[in-house]
């Protein structure tokens, strides 16, 4: 059954090129609610425990040393079908693919330093807000 929310982090290049605002206005404005946020940095076991479906990929190793190379943002958001609409929001994984409108046209580096992550799944969803948020941090 679908659920209304999804999980997003605002990966180290949107944070080091200074569009996190602009980020989550476009976030906003697209009509999801903030439920939970952090300012935060991934440690290597913590970004090898988030990717591991990931792990026997070539760009792994790549994506952990990533995404730990910098301070992240890490959101829960609300919004009816969150999982799919953010997906769309975001656009495709490679920039050079993504639709005009879409966060990572706009900020996204490249495929690797692609700006934001959006969860593919309400199950995985549920189980990446419960990665970096307790019950008490959720509004
Ligand atoms: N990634 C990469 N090279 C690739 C595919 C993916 O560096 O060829 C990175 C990229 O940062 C991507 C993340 O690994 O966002 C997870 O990959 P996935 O296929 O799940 O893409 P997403 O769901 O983020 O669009
Ligand atoms: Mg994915």
């Amino acid at each position: 059954m679908a659920t209304n929310k999804t999980f997003t982090m605002l990966k180290p290049d949107a944070v080091e090129n200074g569009h996190v605002g602009n980020i989550i206005q476009m976030i906003t404005d697209a009509g999801f609610k903030i439920k939970a946020m952090k300012y935060t940095r991934l440690s290597e076991d913590q970004a090898k425990k988030f990717y591991d479906v990931h792990a026997e990929r070539p760009f792994y190793g790549e994506l952990v040393e990533y995404m730990t190379s910098g301070p992240i943002f890490a959101a829960i958001l609300e919004k009816e079908n969150a999982v799919t609409d953010f997906r769309t929001l975001i656009g495709a994984t490679d920039p050079s693919d993504a639709e005009e409108g879409t966060i990572r046209k706009a900020y996204a580096e490249s495929k690797a330093k692609n700006a934001v992550h959006g969860s593919d799944s309400d199950e995985n969803a549920q189980i990446e807000g419960e990665f970096h948020f307790s019950a008490s941090e959720i509004f």
